[in-house]
């Protein structure tokens, strides 16, 4: 029994998690908090938000990760985005999942060219080669800007709805994306810390 669990202690140390993303410039995750601080003090109780620095368009969620794999994912990560050209993304509305009605993660959309769900298929597909999961939800690129707690109880939900509803957001804000990067996330009692293991280039506009 002990040795059991002392041995799940170490694999589970050796082990890393990690996602695929798209960096969102300082510029941008300023403007986001700056736009939606008033909607965030008003459901302070009832979210957890996302800090300004960790705002990013995930692309692909990896989960537990050998360090041996992280190899093949830097050469799944080249060879993917080398294949298709920079692109622009703007910042859309605010949104919730899975609906307003039962909200679960609010977030601020994010309109791309066809180039961003190209990049993320490929990802997604070399990433099945490997043997990770996939994502049984189709793609919807958005910024997790906060995340429900768990216990909300209809009316409070009521009210981050109407939150989500009446609040005027002017999101400008637009971003050249250039290269996507594999992420280490390590979950640390103040929040999550992201690493940036590894970052590819997009290819350049008529190369
Ligand atoms: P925290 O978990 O502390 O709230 P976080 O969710 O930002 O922070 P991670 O849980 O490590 O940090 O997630 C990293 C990225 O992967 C985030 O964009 C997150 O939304 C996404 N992600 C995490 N878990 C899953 C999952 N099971 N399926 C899809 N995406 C996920
Ligand atoms: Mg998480």
């Amino acid at each position: 029994m002990h040795l059991e669990a002392s041995r799940d202690r170490t694999i589970s140390m050796s082990m890393l998690r990690a996602f695929i993303a798209v960096e969102i410039p300082a510029e941008i995750q300023q403007n986001v908090y700056k736009e939606t601080s008033h909607l965030r003090k008003g459901l302070d109780s009832l979210v957890r938000w996302v800090p300004v620095e960790n705002l990013h368009l995930t692309l692909k969620f990896l989960g537990d990760v050998s360090p041996s794999s992280v190899e093949f994912l830097m050469q799944l990560l080249r060879i993917e985005a080398e294949a298709i050209q920079c692109f622009t993304i703007h910042l859309a509305g605010l949104g919730s999942f899975p609906s307003l009605k039962r909200p679960r993660v609010i977030y601020i959309g994010i309109q791309a060219p066809a180039a961003l769900d190209a990049l993320q298929r490929g990802i997604e597909s070399a990433s099945r080669r490997l043997g990770y999961e996939s994502e049984e939800r189709p793609f919807s690129a958005h910024l997790t800007l906060g995340r429900v707690k768990q216990n909300v109880t209809a009316v409070e939900q009521q009210k981050i709805r109407q939150a989500i509803e009446g609040i005027q957001v002017d999101l400008h804000g637009s971003a050249r994306v250039d290269s996507v990067h594999l992420y280490k996330s390590e979950l640390k009692p103040g929040g999550s810390v992201y690493t940036r293991l590894y970052s590819a280039p997009l290819k350049k506009a008529n190369q």
